[in-house]
């Protein structure tokens, strides 16, 4: 696994999405991926974890969380 500096990874609930495509629409390092006209989740090679795609999903969806990207007993 390549090690990142990004603290916080995008998490895709495709339960909630309405395809809106405001977070592809915003995000700044294209790393939201479009298949067939659909969000399907990210790209994290290029995703660096601002989370800007979670504040942009409509607040009555919210189909984006940000969870911690280490987990583990040196992490905290
Ligand atoms: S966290 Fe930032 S870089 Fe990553 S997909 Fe969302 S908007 Fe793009
Ligand atoms: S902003 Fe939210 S609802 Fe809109 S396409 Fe992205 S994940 Fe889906």
């Amino acid at each position: 696994m390549a090690l990142t500096e990004r603290r916080f990874r995008p998490i895709l609930d495709a339960q909630k999405c309405i395809n809106c495509k405001l977070c592809w629409e915003n995000c700044p390092d294209s790393a939201v991926v479009l298949k067939g006209g659909l969000v399907t989740g990210f790209d994290l090679a290029r995703c660096k974890g601002c989370g800007i795609c979670a504040k942009v999903c409509p607040p009555r969806i919210v189909a984006i969380t940000m969870e911690p990207e280490l987990k583990g007993p040196f992490c905290g």
